[in-house]
This record gives structure tokens, C-alpha cells and sequence, in this order.
């Protein structure tokens, strides 16, 4: 290791950054963040520098660079695009026995500025040894998207804490054993959700036991939680980050059908994957079956992540399965979802709400008669409003009947998208009062969204994604007649 990396308390210290261009206006950004006197050497500056200047931010000296501008300085850093210049500085911050760093030139350095990630006060800096700040930089965002951004919050709250833990639990491995609690456990969970009075109310309660009773066995460290995940349509960029997270920290995850391959394929590899949403024979795993599975798994101290395709509250008994988690004292979180009237509409080129063809959106299912039965048709039938329905292909000459009985236009145009955000996305186009037609003639399999409204007819003309939408054969033979 030839770079030792080190944090260095920069309050009110003073940096000299030598340089007034987009360079240098970049590491300024970073420089700033640390509270350091910042003193900018160049005969002009960027606007955005000149702003920072303006404002009191850094103290510009408005000409070419001389050795006694680094005195009182604690470190350098070298923007300029003239080696000659560069070169200076660095042999100046020799003399002056401070770090230069000069950009881009790692021979003329002494220290380099890493890629951080930064969820302060936890910081973690990458370095390339400055072979390949590209690598490093990605290294970065991988790191990015693990590390969740409320670490810094639990790190923050667990500082608040640190005097009274030590106070009320004097031995060492007693302590880590605390911290571990207090970390895995709850606590860290309710400064996640954002529940700080909660999480102090518990910490307290806990220390307060422990005082009363040091040798009392420790708390679970680590109780079970189900987090109930939006896996998205399909393409598994659509995931969030935090779905992303609560995937790689899986023990369990106990998933839809719907979800797909690539959605799986990124959870932690020693996750266990369970699928609920068929049996290996065929029959649904009844919805008792699931509770059953989650409060089993939970219970035994794991991570549970209920994977659910699209967004787990829309059409997806969501909400069913946190009431039992709430009866049964299990933790839980939601993790929203791209849900599949979102993803199919952006994947077809169909804006679901347009400024000349409609003002709103209404997500209906057509799963089971039932939910057909209770519908507001009136409400369903209004022109210049969209409707996303998914849905069973079953329930299509239904749909039509009530839609056209209560007003709606026949020739409103349609668009099934089957399969949508999927390499083998179709989008079949048409009119409401050819739906079953439709549907049976270009063979929609499920999954697969229909879309009612004049936006659908936008979509021959905005497709961006996978095969040009398919038009109504019988239709087209008649515009061709
Ligand atoms: N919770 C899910 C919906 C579950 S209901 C969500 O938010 O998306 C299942 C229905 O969703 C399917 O019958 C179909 O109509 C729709 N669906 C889900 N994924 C889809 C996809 N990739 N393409 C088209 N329709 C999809």
C-alpha cells in the first residue's frame, strides 16, 4: 500500500487551490464540505467561483501563483491546466512540508483526493492510487447504491447515546453486545423509519434494565422483520435502490410469480427464494400459506423480504399481509414499487395524463367478477380520462358492455401491453369496442395491462421500446378498403 489514507480535521484550517477554472470550481465543491478557509489563487475565475467569492465563501487572490501564497496553508491542491505552474506548487508545498495534491498529475503529488461516499460523519473514501480514477469512481456508486443514506442518521443518534451507554454498562464485551443490539436491532430500525422519539424510548427502557439488573440476559440482538418489496414490472432497473438493498440484505424472500428472473438473480446469493405465488403443482400457495411463511420466517430471526411485482399496495393484498404482520407483532416496512400502469404506459409511449387528451387516471382491476360487480361504471365510462386495467383476459366482454352502456365512445381507442418493460414487450393497439377481438386475435398473454383512453392512441407515434405496437388487423383491412 503505498498511499496511506488518513482523515484530516479541516475545520477553519486553511486549503490553497491554485486555479480559477471548471476544475477547479469542481474540487472547491468537495473542499467545501469540510469547513475549511478556502483561498483561491488565479488571475480569474469561473462565475460560479466568482458567486462563491461574492458570497464569502473563499478568498480569491486575482493573479498567478508565488510560493508565499501557501503559508498557513495545510494542504494545496494544484487545478491548473500549465504544468510549469503545477510544478511550482508542488516544489513550494515541498518546502512548506504540506500535502499537495495536483490534479490529474500523480507525479507531482503527495496525497490524492479519493472518491467519498459520504453518509457523515461516516465517510468512506475509495482510492485507485490514482492508476484509475474511472475505477474508482465506479467502485463509488456501487458503494453508493449499498450503503443505505440513513446510516449516518444511526450513527448520529447512536453518538447522542455514547456517555450514558458506557455510564450504564461498564464492561467492555458487555457494551459490544449492547452496540450490536442496538445496531441490528430495533432501535437502528425505528431511526430508519424515521421514528427518533421511539427508538430513545426504547434505548432508554433497555439501559434502564440493565441497570436495574446487569446480568439480565441481553436483548435479542437481532429480532426477525419482513419488508414487503416492490419488485417493479420486470426490467430490474426499474428496481429502487432501497428494494436493491433490502434484496442484497435478504435471508428469506418470498416472492410473486410475477416477478422475474432478472428481479431475483439480485438478491444476496445466500438468500433463500421461496415463490408463493404458485406451488410447484400448479395451485396458488393459499394467502394463509403466506402469512404463515412470513410470521415462521420473522420469528426465527430473519430477514424477510416479501417480494410482490409492481407495487405491493396496488392490487397486490399488500395491505392484508401488514394488518397480519401488525396483529402479530412483527416489524415491517414497505418498499414502493413501479407499478406495472406506470411501467407499461412509459414503456408503450402512452402518457397516461395529457394536456389535450386527459386530466386523470384511474387504476381499475378486472381480476375477479366480484371486483367487476362492484365498480363504478358511470365514473369508469368518463371521457378524457384513463383508465388502467389490470386485468384477466376473461373479464374483457364484460368490461367493454359496461363501458359502452355507460357512455363511453366506442371508438376509444385502446392499447394492450403485454409483458411491458420486458425484451418481449408487445403492445397491441385498437378500439374499446373491439377489445375481446383483439385480445383473442394478436393472442395477449398474461401479464398484461390494457389501457383505455385517447392517450392509447399516442403510442404508434412515441414507441421507443421493443417491437412497433401491433394494430388492429381487422381494422387496418378496413382503413385499407
Ligand atoms: N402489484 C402489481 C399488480 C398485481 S396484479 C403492480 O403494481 O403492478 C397482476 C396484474 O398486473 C397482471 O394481471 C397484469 O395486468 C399487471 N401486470 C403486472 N406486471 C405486468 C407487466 N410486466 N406487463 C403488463 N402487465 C403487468
Amino acid at each position: 500500500m503505498r498511499y496511506l489514507p488518513l482523515f484530516l480535521d479541516m475545520r477553519d484550517r486553511l486549503i490553497v487551490i491554485v486555479g480559477g477554472g471548471p476544475v477547479a470550481e469542481r474540487k472547491l465543491a468537495l473542499l467545501a464540505e469540510c469547513g475549511a478557509r478556502l483561498k483561491v489563487v488565479a488571475p480569474t475565475l469561473t462565475r460560479a467561483l466568482q458567486a462563491a467569492r461574492d458570497a464569502g465563501r473563499l478568498e480569491h487572490v486575482a493573479r498567478r501563483f508565488e510560493p508565499r501564497d501557501l503559508d498557513g496553508a495545510r494542504l494545496v491542491v494544484a487545478a491548473t491546466a500549465d504544468r510549469a505552474v503545477n510544478a511550482a506548487v508542488a516544489a513550494a508545498a515541498e518546502q512548506h512540508g504540506i500535502v499537495a495534491n495536483v490534479v490529474d498529475d500523480l507525479d507531482l503529488s503527495t496525497g490524492i483526493l479519493p472518491a467519498i461516499i459520504d453518509r457523515s460523519p461516516i465517510v468512506v473514501a475509495v482510492s485507485t492510487g490514482g492508476t484509475a480514477p474511472v475505477l474508482a469512481r465506479r467502485v463509488r456508486a456501487q458503494l453508493e447504491t449499498v450503503i443505505d443514506e440513513s446510516l449516518g442518521r444511526v450513527a448520529t443518534f447512536a453518538a447522542t447515546w455514547r456517555g450514558r451507554i458506557r455510564a450504564a454498562i461498564p464492561d467492555l464485551s458487555a457494551r459490544r453486545r449492547f452496540y450490536d443490539w442496538l445496531l441490528d436491532g430495533p432501535v437502528a430500525g425505528l431511526v430508519r423509519h424515521a421514528q427518533p422519539a421511539a427508538a430513545a424510548a426504547l434505548i432508554a427502557g433497555e439501559l434502564a434494565r440493565r441497570q436495574r439488573d446487569p446480568h439480565a440476559p441481553a436483548a435479542a440482538s437481532a429480532p426477525g422483520s419482513v419488508a414487503l418489496v416492490g419488485a417493479g414490472p420486470g426490467d430490474p432497473g426499474l428496481l429502487t435502490l432501497k428494494a436493491l438493498r433490502a434484496l442484497q440484505g435478504a435471508d428469506v424472500v418470498l416472492h410473486d410469480r410475477l416477478v422475474s428472473r432478472e428481479v431475483l438473480a439480485l438478491a444476496r446469493r445466500e438468500a433463500e427464494l421461496v415463490e408463493v405465488g404458485k406451488t410447484g403443482h400448479g395451485h396458488r400457495v393459499a394467502q394463509d400459506e403466506i402469512h404463515r411463511l412470513m410470521l415462521e420466517h420473522a420469528r426465527a430471526g430473519r430477514r424477510v423480504v416479501r417480494l410482490k411485482g409492481g407495487d405491493p399496495f396496488v392490487f397486490g393484498r399488500g395491505g392484508e399481509e401488514l394488518e397480519y404482520l401488525r396483529a402479530n407483532g412483527v416489524a415491517y416496512e414497505v418498499v414502493p414499487g413501479v407499478t406495472a400502469a406506470l411501467a407499461c404506459a412509459a414503456y408503450a409511449g402512452i402518457p397516461l395524463t395529457h394536456r389535450d387528451h386527459s386530466g386523470a387516471v384511474r387504476l381499475v382491476t378486472a381480476h375477479c367478477r366480484e371486483s367487476l360487480d362492484a365498480t363504478d361504471w358511470r365514473g369508469l365510462a368518463t371521457a378524457r380520462e384513463t383508465l388502467a386495467v389490470y386485468m384477466g383476459v376473461a373479464l374483457l366482454p364484460q368490461l367493454r358492455a359496461e363501458l359502452l352502456r355507460h357512455g363511453r365512445d366506442p371508438a376509444t381507442p385502446v392499447a394492450f401491453v403485454e409483458n411491458g418493460s420486458r425484451p418481449e414487450q408487445r403492445v397491441v393497439t385498437g378500439t374499446l369496442a373491439r377489445i375481446e377481438a383483439l385480445a383473442d386475435a394478436h393472442a395477449v398473454r398474461s401479464p398484461a395491462l390494457l389501457i383505455i383512453g385517447e392517450v392509447a392512441a399516442l403510442a404508434p407515434a412515441l414507441h421507443w421500446f421493443g417491437a412497433p405496437p401491433e394494430r388492429d388487423t381487422a381494422q387496418a383491412a378496413r382503413d385499407a378498403a
